[in-house]
């Protein structure tokens, strides 16, 4: 163990001793969120001990702003009942907005693809998220009635 810089005291270990949590001894804090944030997509063993390590150093208000930003996105985050986007508010912005195109709806299979067709500043029409691809072959498909109210087969929404 060594000291880092900037009077904080912190336990640095190589990769090895990183991965296997009983070089952590006490430190059942910081084993916890690298273990929480390893989960994360894109994330390894590596950058989650990075990450963590950085949170420890960052100012507390920092830690806190990113603590309150996963609660609210778990709490306050629902899907518009509508188009089944994710939103704070029901229904979502694109639904109320009454400049959008409602001739034209874009079937999109994730929330996120809607915010790569947004930075286009292309399309103006509404959209429909299934939450899931659709794949006849393997019996994953989609029932579509006149209304906005489409089901998904293969994650059904309501
Ligand atoms: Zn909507």
């Amino acid at each position: 163990m060594k000291e880092v810089t900037g009077g904080l005291k912190i336990p640095v270990f190589s990769k090895e001793q990183a991965i296997e949590s009983r070089y952590y001894g006490g430190a059942d804090a910081i084993n916890r969120l690298i273990q929480e944030l390893n989960k994360l997509p894109g994330i390894g063993p590596k950058s989650a001990q990075r990450i963590a390590y950085y949170l420890m150093r960052a100012p507390q208000e920092q830690a806190i702003q990113l603590a309150e930003s996963i609660l609210s996105i778990k709490q306050k985050i629902k899907l518009c009942s509508t188009c089944f986007n994710v939103t704070d508010a029901d229904p979502c912005a694109i639904c109320r907005n009454d400049q959008r195109n409602r001739t034209q709806v874009c079937v999109v299979e994730q929330p996120q693809d809607i915010l790569a067709i947004e930075h286009t500043n292309v399309y103006h029409g509404l959209y429909h998220v299934l939450h899931g691809a659709i794949s006849p072959t393997e019996g994953i498909g989609t029932t579509m009635s006149g209304s906005r109210n489409w089901r998904c087969g293969y994650k059904t929404v309501s």
